[in-house]
């Protein structure tokens, strides 16, 4: 009896060359775009001085790019459209330390798969050019300067299901300058420029690297970029960041790069989302754009076909470097930030919390002035209403009644601003930052808790339910017991809904959902074990960040009065999690100096 069809298995062959092509082509060429990045690449690599790319189409129907790089001998023309054929590495120690932007070898034969493609060049020392069709694998000599000449025509003429895939004219065109301009940024010394048709959309001379970045960033970005700058050993990191102010409602303005390559990666961007957590709201997005130089022996570039993704040896390292880099950068901006006298003073002043003699010490510095410092509290009393953000309190704590032994802190008087809350003591003022004290509270108990595997845990009366990635629900179903043991009883509702039954008291403020999502992207990136024991601070600093009071959160006297008293229980207090003072004592000298009373 014969057997259907279905049941007998297809003989197994090796697939024609072409077709490998095509199906590499899959992963490297996606749109017109992924050529000229690609091409563009090749150029760089070459070491090109300047770069044209000429479109037509938006590139679907040619996509022309020449350069002025080495070029390539006649004799190697037909090997550089050879899949696999690469001068850039020879060896596995090769690749673990390459430093061009391509490697694999592999762009140009798949763009010819997918494409009618020819190419013209020239190396330094030969007397013409040469021309090679990658069709036919025809070469003759042909007309032009030293570099080299790349077109590429009809992209996917044949394989026209993908070239369904293709959008509008202009939208393609969109995503070519996109590329260019991204690569453009960190390669200022090469002039760029990029032709649709005849109109020239760009045409960058060679610059420094931060009017590149500005070219790329929004137009508001000049006005609020804080540089930044950090080395180390192997490694340091050159950019520019925006002011937390400047934060944007869409992620459209974050760009980073290794080795200059632009690249999204998991452990960096979750570092900026970090720097920036005490200082921005929830969804509010940064600006950003950072060039980071590595070794290139401690990153994995081979990680993705069109090389987007980078694998760190030193994952967490990395995540700390960064992250301070920025932070450190976020802190001493706000000392620059015009209009507050008092900015610079407590921005750049010492962690620890005694800022009257830190002031002393500044009495002639250049950046404080008690005259200054007059003048802006006068400008803040004519705003139109001197009160404003001012909630007076008339608090029973009498002056005869402080007791500097037992509440060191003193008694609350009002909340400034929606984050400050001002005190009086033995000594004089205290100004506590709220949201940085309360996250320091909360991260040394959850510390605690973790510690002794104690959790004071909140159970929900009613189950927080909130939709979730699919991805989300997966992580939290795999890492349901890890979840447990920070106190966290979340389980999947529905294929893209979680539901949390209990959590720890100290986050019960916390926004559940952006909690869960931290804590989940952690588990995923780094595994639970890791979670647990190397990164445990790293995790509870960030769960302690959701938890902690939100700055504009209105408190009642008591409240602020039951803030000072936990703080002078925990230890560090006087340091955020972020290793910024969280209070500071104002002693009544110190206010004589403002008045320079007794001069
Ligand atoms: P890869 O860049 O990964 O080496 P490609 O397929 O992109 O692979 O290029 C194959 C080879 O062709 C390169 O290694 C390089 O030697 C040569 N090549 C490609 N483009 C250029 C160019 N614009 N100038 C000089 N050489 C080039
Ligand atoms: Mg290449």
């Amino acid at each position: 009896m014969d057997e259907p069809d279905a049941l007998r298995p297809a003989p197994i062959r090796v697939l024609p060359d072409t077709l490998v092509s095509q199906i590499a082509a899959g992963e490297v060429v996606e749109r017109p775009a992924s050529v000229v990045k690609e091409l563009v690449e090749n150029s760089l690599d070459a070491g090109a001085r300047r770069i044209e790319v000429r479109l037509q189409g938006g590139g679907a129907r040619r996509i022309v790019v020449s350069d002025d790089g080495c070029g390539i001998g006649a004799a190697e023309l037909g090997l550089a459209l050879q899949r696999h054929a690469t001068s850039k590495i020879a060896s596995l120690h090769d690749l673990e330390t390459v430093s061009t932007l391509g490697f694999r070898g592999e762009a140009l034969a798949a763009i010819a798969s997918v494409a009618a493609v020819s190419l013209v060049s020239r190396t330094a020392g030969a007397e013409h050019a040469w021309r090679i069709d990658a069709g036919t694998g025809a070469i003759e000599p042909a007309a032009g300067g030293a570099g080299t000449r790349i077109e590429v025509c009809d992209l996917f003429y044949n394989t026209p299901a993908r070239r369904k895939f293709l959008r509008t004219e202009a939208t393609e065109l969109g995503h070519c300058v996109t590329v260019l301009e991204r690569v453009a940024a960190a390669h200022p010394g090469v002039g760029f420029c990029l032709w649709h048709d005849a109109r020239c959309l760009i045409d960058a001379l060679a610059a420094t690297l931060q009017e590149r970045t500005r070219a790329l960033m929004p137009s508001g970005f000049a006005a609020a970029e804080r540089s930044v700058s950090a080395q180390a050993p192997g490694i340091a990191l050159e950019g520019w960041v925006g002011a937390p102010t400047a934060a944007r409602a869409r992620a459209d303005a974050q760009y980073f790069y290794v080795n200059g390559r632009f690249v999204r990666d998991k452990v960096l961007s979750h570092a900026l989302r970090a720097a920036y957590a005490d200082v921005l709201h929830g969804a509010a997005q940064p600006m950003y754009c950072l060039f980071l130089r590595i070794d290139p022996a401690a990153v994995d570039v081979n990680v993705h076909p069109a090389k987007t993704e980078v694998r760190f040896r030193e994952a967490s390292a990395m995540h700390q470097f960064v992250r301070h880099a920025v932070e450190r950068a976020l802190a001493l901006s706000a000392g620059e930030a015009p209009g507050g006298a008092a900015a610079p003073a407590l921005a750049a002043g010492p962690a620890a919390a005694n800022w009257g003699a830190w002031l002393a010490t500044r009495q002639d510095g250049p950046r404080w002035h008690p005259q200054a410092a007059q003048a802006a509290l006068a400008m803040s009393v004519q705003s139109a209403d001197p009160l404003a953000g001012i909630r007076p309190a008339f608090s029973g704590a009498d002056a005869a009644g402080l007791d500097a032994s037992s509440a060191p802190l003193g008694f609350a008087i009002a909340q400034v601003a929606g984050v400050y809350v001002l005190a009086r003591n033995a000594h004089g003022l205290v100004i506590v930052d709220m949201h940085a004290a309360h996250e320091r509270i909360v991260y040394e108990g959850l510390k605690r808790a973790m510690g002794t595997g104690e959790w004071a845990q909140q159970q929900l009366l009613i189950p927080h339910v909130f939709g979730a990635s699919a991805l989300d629900v997966a992580t939290a179903e795999e890492h349901a017991p890890t979840l447990l043991r920070l106190g966290l009883d979340l389980h999947p509702a529905g294929p893209q809904q979680l539901r949390l039954r209990a959590l720890p008291q100290l986050l019960v403020h916390a926004d559940a959902p952006a909690l869960v999502r931290q804590v989940l992207s952690d588990l995923r990136e780094y595994g639970a074990d890791r979670v647990l024991l190397e990164r445990r601070d790293e995790l509870l600093a960030g769960m302690a960040c959701h938890g902690a009071i939100r700055a504009n959160r209105p408190l009642a006297i008591e409240e602020m009065n039951a803030l000072l008293r936990q703080m002078e229980q925990t230890e560090r207090a006087d340091q955020c999690n972020h290793g910024r003072p969280t209070w500071v004592q104002l002693a009544v000298s110190d206010l004589d100096r403002l008045f320079l009373r007794g001069r």
